[in-house]
């Protein structure tokens, strides 16, 4: 059944095995929040067990297939209520929590693997409302934003999410466990937010941003050549880094070059 509806633009891998959904919805710690945000729900396998949980009072479903919404009705008629079980048929990329009064929530999910950076950049935009993710990619997207300073796949998403938290690999999943077959195998993670970084404010979370990916976007030049559009950080040379290359700085040298740009700003 799974096989003859899936689509693939969507990234539309359902998950068949019932002991891997217990063992991603157990990694939900409940620390500090009790609503839960799950995107791409599908046919509802990790929903199940995320209903089962005590601790849940509010849980939101965001899942972009019309098809599976009427699916996720009919075997959970309660979300009709839209009380405190809600499902939202839209993309989660547009997606604002704030319109639903949701100010701290987890995010779960077997996401769709072809949006996977942008899920990950969206989570990013709501960081302060969001302490805890857990979730499924392809293993090769897992292992990048773990990578670190001089690794090949270092770069603006592990930079960005190690910045606010603290990322941890927690198993690998094989291929055969889903319908359709991926081509690639795939890996659970966990997100937890950073204790520390929540002060950062918007303005120096905008400059981070800006000055990872500018530092990036031409990763083997000096910070002092990529860094040049803010023209007035050159003519400090007391900052520290501008000699080195953007892959040869750790997150936390990050930090630190984006506080000594704002207090120059
Ligand atoms: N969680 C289910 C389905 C995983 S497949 C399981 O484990 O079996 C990915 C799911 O994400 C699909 O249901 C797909 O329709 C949904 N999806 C794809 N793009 C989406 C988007 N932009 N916003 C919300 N849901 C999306």
């Amino acid at each position: 059944m799974y096989k003859s509806v899936s689509k693939k633009k969507l990234g539309q891998y359902f998950l068949k095995d019932e002991n891997i959904a217990r063992k991603i919805v157990g990694n939900l710690s409940f620390k500090n929040y009790n609503t839960v945000v799950e995107i791409g729900p599908g046919f509802g396998i990790l929903t199940k067990y995320i209903l089962k949980n005590t601790l849940l009072t509010k849980l939101f479903l965001i899942e972009i297939d019309k098809k599976l919404v009427k699916y996720l009705y009919n075997i959970f008629p309660f979300f009709k209520e839209r009380k405190k079980k809600i499902i939202i048929n839209k993309n989660f990329l547009k997606w604002n929590p704030k319109n639903f009064n949701l100010k701290n929530f987890a995010v779960i999910g077997n996401f769709p693997y072809n949006i996977s950076s942008e899920i990950l950049f969206h989570i990013l935009k709501y960081y302060n409302y969001i302490p805890e993710c857990i979730g499924m990619f392809q293993k090769e997207l897992v292992k990048k934003i773990l990578s670190h300073k001089g690794d090949k796949m270092y770069g603006i998403l592990p930079v960005l999410i190690k910045t606010f938290y603290d990322v941890k690999y927690l198993f690998t999943v094989k291929k055969n466990v889903f319908s359709p077959m991926p081509n690639v195998k795939s890996a659970v993670f966990s997100l937890k937010r950073k204790k520390t970084n929540i002060i950062f404010s918007t303005l120096r979370k905008e400059l981070h941003f800006k000055c990872v990916k500018t530092a990036f976007n031409q990763r083997r030049k000096k910070l002092k050549n990529s860094l040049n559009t803010f023209s007035y950080i050159l003519d400090f040379n007391k900052i520290p880094f501008l000699n080195k290359r953007a892959e040869e700085l750790s997150v936390k040298d990050f930090i630190e070059l984006t506080k000594e740009i704002e207090i120059r700003t």
